[in-house]
């Protein structure tokens, strides 16, 4: 028999701060060659230089091996629908053309034991603006702008800091760990971000491929990794001008590859739960587009499950890396 828990709600975000001398408490100085780490069901978790990674919580992770997205068909006034689209397939693509080691818990050289199960597919354009999960209804797992201020849809402002550019809101199983939900909000306010798209990369202010290159990994389930690795797409902090975070590093491949061996066995269900839903508030799900033939022979997968809300990344006002304050808020409901 299998319970389904509550729906759980975490938030992640990076703040961008001068201060980074109040991070190297933070930094641990481990030898291990691993420093990623991963969401788990554990809410309120703060990484500490001596727990950087909590092992209590199960690890989040997609059952299905094709995951949809979808985003808003405003899009913004810095960057329009198409290319959207565009920067956010090639971000997710960078995870999933990972090539995977013998052992990513070790995280040494090499590779050539296959790819990541985990691909993700674009299901069109939808109209809802809300980061939201529908426990009775259709769902979409959005990619949203906000250029009018770091606001939920409904103009309430944000808790997390103003600075941060990025939001991803992942909806979880609390038993099991199952993602359910996951929807990615970008802080297209001009006052913070100047979001550039340019390949190859001309002229680079905040690049909007490396922000979501590193939202697709929270929106996977990864978590950010140990200070240590400064060069790695999982790290909490954006300095404007870096197009580093578009390629994964060593340390991003090992841990989405423990995320999802490539041994793994799983279907390819791309459909959000219980259908795609163009409108926010669930409603009636809508026709399912079929998912392109390209990588996976599609079935639809009926699941059961819950909610999280995990990971932003920090905006680059200064000239500084971005430092970054963790923290993830949660609650449970019935
Ligand atoms: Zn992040």
């Amino acid at each position: 028999m299998t319970r389904v828990g509550g729906r759980g709600r975490a938030q992640g975000t990076l703040a961008g701060v001068a201060g980074l001398a109040a991070l190297a408490a933070l930094v641990t100085s481990t030898s291990s060659a691993a420093a990623w780490c991963r969401s788990t069901t554990t809410q309120d978790f703060t990484p500490t230089g001596a727990q950087p990674c909590d092992d209590v919580g199960k690890p989040l992770q997609w059952a299905s091996r094709c995951v949809s997205y979808d985003v808003q068909r405003d899009a913004s006034f810095q960057v329009d629908l198409a290319t959207t689209r565009a920067v956010m397939q090639a971000s997710f693509d960078a995870w999933a053309s990972a090539d995977c080691p013998a052992d990513p818990v070790a995280c040494g050289p090499g590779g050539g034991r296959g790819h990541p199960t985990i691909q993700a597919v674009d299901l069109g354009p939808v109209s809802c603006a809300c980061a939201e999960y529908n426990p009775s209804g259709g769902n979409a797992n959005l990619v949203i702008f906000r250029d009018a201020g770091w606001f939920d849809c409904n103009g309430t402002p944000k808790t997390e800091a103003d600075i941060n550019l990025a939001l991803t809101t992942v909806t979880y199983n609390t038993v099991t760990g199952e993602i359910y939900d996951a929807d990615i909000e970008i802080n297209s306010n001009p006052e913070v971000a100047e979001l550039t798209t340019t390949s190859p990369p001309t002229r680079v202010v905040d690049d909007l491929q490396s922000i979501l290159t590193h939202e697709a990994g929270h929106f996977l389930g990864l978590a950010h990794t140990q200070l240590l690795n400064g060069d790695a797409t999982m790290f909490p902090a954006y300095k404007q001008g870096k197009i580093t975070l578009r390629d994964l590093d060593r340390d991003d491949v090992c841990g989405v590859c423990a995320a999802y061996p490539p041994e793994r066995v799983a279907d390819c269900a791309p459909a959000p739960r219980r259908g795609l839903e163009d409108v926010c508030g669930g409603g009636v799900a809508a026709v399912i587009p079929p998912a392109p033939a390209q990588g996976c022979q599609c079935a639809l997968l009926g699941t059961r499950g819950a909610s999280a809300r995990d990971a932003g990344l920090g905006g680059a006002l200064g000239a500084l890396v971005l430092a970054v304050v963790v923290r993830r808020r949660g609650r449970k409901r019935g």
